[in-house]
């Protein structure tokens, strides 16, 4: 099998959730499946192995699990980008759009040096507004963003080409 079908066979659709209308992507089954799991993430690292990244930034909750790992592999430090109110020291702080409404995520102000080479890593783009405030926040702190990386794309939805009008490379390796 191609890791891409390997990767779609281990993640779970969930119709309806959280809402009717919508075909949620559930990707604990894949991170329950040791084989997908490593698949996933070599996948993920294997463009950067052996090039310098000093950090690699989760977006909450599911790019902590994705970013732990892509971050052990390239042996780069860890930088969690949270909703608001979460991170104990001082922060920067964005508004992003989300469907319906706008919402506000974070990282401390010191987590990142101007320069560092940082990747931006979640499960999932879909509008890309997620991955926007992110990109906007790490871009407010100087880093130098050598991609955005994400397991799953919902191309029409138009995330890609959000990141790429900000100047990102963005990488997924499932539609
Ligand atoms: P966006 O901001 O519209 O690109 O939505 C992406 C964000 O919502 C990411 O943080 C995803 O984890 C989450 N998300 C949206 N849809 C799904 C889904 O079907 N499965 C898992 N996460 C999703």
């Amino acid at each position: 099998a191609t890791v891409q079908s390997e990767l779609i066979s281990s993640i779970r659709s969930i119709p309806d959730y959280p809402k009717p209308g919508v075909m949620f992507r559930d990707i604990t089954t894949l991170l329950g499946n040791p084989r997908a799991f490593r698949r996933a993430i070599d996948e993920l690292v294997h463009p950067y192995a052996g090039t310098k990244i000093e950090k690699i930034a989760g977006i909450e909750a599911r790019g902590f699990i994705l970013g732990g790992a892509i971050a052990h592999q390239l042996s780069a430090g860890f930088v969690p980008i949270r909703k608001k109110g979460k991170l104990p020291h001082d922060t920067v702080r964005i508004a992003y759009s989300l469907e319906y409404g706008v919402d506000e995520m974070e990282m401390h102000r010191d987590a990142i040096q101007p320069g560092e080479k940082v990747i931006l890593v979640d499960d999932l783009i879909a509008t890309g507004g997620t991955a926007e405030g992110a990109v906007k926040l790490l871009q407010q702190m100087g880093a130098d963003i050598v991609a955005a990386c994400f397991i799953i794309d919902l191309p029409e939805l138009g995330g890609r080409r959000k990141l790429e009008a900000l100047g990102v490379n963005v990488r997924t390796l499932i539609e």
